[in-house]
């Protein structure tokens, strides 16, 4: 859904010009969060061509039932989709969640891999968290999927239970599988007989949608699927 370019919108861009998330190069008024170079150069995963079996997915096989699964590109610490993950974690820009969810829903879209999915479910943050940052990134995404897709957002189904500790603790304590008990679903009635795409804006080991998962598989007749901005596959570096 290409929105046409307003002559406010060229007003603003030659007000107030925005830049790239990735090189801080100028963006045209057609570019979103990121420049074409840029866009072009992200490592895509391509797995929505494969959403039924790739590494993504295979990483939650015997863990959880899972239909399908992709992530938008591979993610690498200190490159350049680090840095636009850490800008919409960290850098008070929730807008760009919503931004790349719209890109990410309009090229997956095109293999089809929103076929048959019922809700988006953004994983949610620790109530604390998401007041000290002042947005939860995974519904950011949701927000911009739900817009280019019309699949609608249920982001009051699943809650998470706070933990108090530093980063590097949590850390440690998800790496320890703990994080099992991180969830709990509130709505079952919301969730009965959905296929539900779990979003969330980076995944590693796994753990966490995992644990979200099985919340969400404790209503009856549930699929889940699985969708996520960038993907640490350790393999693939
Ligand atoms: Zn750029």
């Amino acid at each position: 859904m290409k929105q046409p370019i307003s002559v406010l919108a060229r007003l603003i861009d030659t007000l107030a010009p925005r830049s790239c998330t990735i090189c801080g190069g100028r963006l045209t008024v057609t570019e979103e969060v990121v420049c074409a170079c840029c866009n072009h150069n992200l490592p895509r995963t391509g797995y929505s061509k494969t959403a039924y079996d790739n590494r993504l997915v295979r990483l939650f096989w015997g863990r959880i039932p899972i239909e399908k699964g992709s992530a938008f590109f591979f993610y690498k610490p200190r490159s350049a989709t680090s840095n636009l993950l850490y800008q919409l974690k960290y850098g008070g820009h929730p807008e760009i969640g919503e931004r790349l969810g719209r890109i990410v829903a309009a090229e997956l879209a095109q293999d089809g891999f929103f076929d048959g999915i019922t809700a988006l479910v953004p994983v949610p943050l620790a109530r604390q968290r998401e007041q000290e940052r002042g947005y939860n990134q995974s519904v950011e995404i949701a927000r911009g999927v739900s817009a280019e897709t019309g699949i609608p957002v249920f982001d009051n189904v699943l809650k998470r239970i706070t933990f108090h500790g530093s980063q590097t603790q949590k850390d440690r304590w998800e790496r320890s599988e703990n994080v099992e008990k991180a969830f709990r679903l509130l709505d079952s009635s919301a969730v009965s007989n959905q296929h539900l795409l779990l979003i969330d804006d980076v995944i590693t080991s796994g753990a966490t949608l995992v644990a979200a998962a099985n919340e969400l598989l404790k209503a009856v007749n549930v699929k889940v699927s699985v969708l996520s901005l960038g993907f640490a596959d350790n393999d693939v570096t």
